[in-house]
């Protein structure tokens, strides 16, 4: 079987694989009802809120549309701070919905300097939201978020939220960060298939909801919170990803946050320091490099595409490739979810043998 390393989907544990396989059962039915309120309540834990947190039958994308046009309208103008590909997703999502959005973006593989947000949240009052990746998966940086955030709030701002391959791996609390909107996506972090996006939603987000005049249907948080209290999802959910999504939340919980976290951040030193001790560099900024995705540069004469072949035909390894103007320059090794640092050093081996291949010389 090939070893999936790419930044999701992840692999699932078998626990989780086989509750894909159950039968389907009524989703306006009692065991349906037990089952969301358990997955939710574990979500809140994991996600350290007391805020709703909603299910959407989703990718990561559609919890991101879903929290801009619940919160937002038309001509608002929001603070879009762009560290890679998927801040600028957020910020044309935002745009096509009718957001004014002023960009303020950051060299790739560079954190998002929080001087400069307070700079721009100074400089033009009218914005109402600030948009932000808590972990860029496209580059392997984690964002400062405790600091954004507490300038965000600083000026009263809206806070929303890719936390797409943060949450559940790398400490976020929402609560204590103020994450007003955070979406994360069951196939990152949460160890289950692709098919579900959790969004949490603080009770300044219901305000900013109450007013916000963006077109919705499939998307609205009203109706999702009020399928919720009866134990329902407004549309038939994906029913085989919650099946999946629960076993895995029962094995999270059974692990404890604090130690995923630890174990993710050991992962992430493995892959580090593996990367380094070959001769290549991390195309992060160190100090913010994440704990989920690595991404290394490529060097005089590494051929990014055929060492990408050769560790899936000979190693049966799958690792990432970079993303629109970082494609052929950058590859990616995923470290979220089910995941240990062995797994990590296997990657590192087999990057040992297959980079001079791919025509890397190391130095010295
Ligand atoms: C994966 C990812 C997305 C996109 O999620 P999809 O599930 O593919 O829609 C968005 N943002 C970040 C930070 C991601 O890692």
């Amino acid at each position: 079987m090939e070893k999936l390393r790419i930044p999701g989907p992840t692999p699932c544990p078998p626990e989780v694989l086989q509750a894909m396989a159950w039968q389907m059962i009524n989703h306006r039915g009692k065991e349906f009802t037990e089952m969301l309120s358990g997955v939710t309540d574990k979500l809140k834990q994991l996600f350290q809120t007391e805020n709703d947190v909603l299910l959407l039958t989703a990718s990561g994308t559609g919890g991101l549309e879903a929290a801009i046009v619940n919160t937002l309208s038309p001509g608002d103008k929001v603070l879009s701070v762009s560290i890679g590909v998927f801040g600028e997703r957020l910020a044309t999502i935002a745009q096509r919905f009718g957001a004014e959005v002023i960009p303020l973006r950051f060299e790739w593989g560079k954190a998002a300097e929080v001087e400069a947000i307070r700079q721009a949240l100074q400089t033009e009052a009218k914005i109402k939201a600030v948009l932000v990746t808590h972990n860029e998966t496209s580059t392997g940086v984690t964002n400062d978020l405790a600091s954004i955030s507490s300038v965000v709030k600083e000026f009263d701002k809206l806070l929303l939220v890719d936390a797409i391959s943060s949450l559940g791996s790398i400490n976020l609390p929402i609560d204590e960060w103020h994450c007003d909107v955070a979406v994360t996506g069951s196939q990152k972090g949460w160890m289950a298939p692709p098919g579900l996006a959790m969004v949490s939603v603080s009770e300044e987000a219901w305000r900013a909801h109450a007013n916000a005049k963006m077109p919705r249907f499939y998307w609205d948080f009203t109706q999702a919170k009020n399928y919720l209290e009866k134990g329902q999802t407004p549309w038939t959910p994906a029913i085989s990803t919650v099946f999946a999504l629960s076993v895995a939340l029962e094995m999270m919980l059974k692990e404890g946050l604090p130690n995923i976290i630890a174990r993710h951040a050991r992962a992430g030193g493995a892959a580090r320091e593996g990367v380094k001790s070959l001769g290549l560099s991390l195309f992060a900024e160190e100090t913010y490099a994440s704990n989920t995705v690595t991404a290394v540069s490529s060097s005089d004469g590494l051929d990014i595409k055929k060492l990408l072949r050769i560790l899936r035909e000979e190693h049966r390894i799958v690792l990432g490739g970079g993303q629109q103007k970082l494609d052929g320059k950058i590859f990616r090794i995923g470290h979220l979810g089910w995941v240990t640092e062995e797994d990590i050093k296997t990657v590192i081996s087999a990057l040992k043998v297959a980079l001079p291949q791919a025509g890397f010389v190391t130095m010295g």
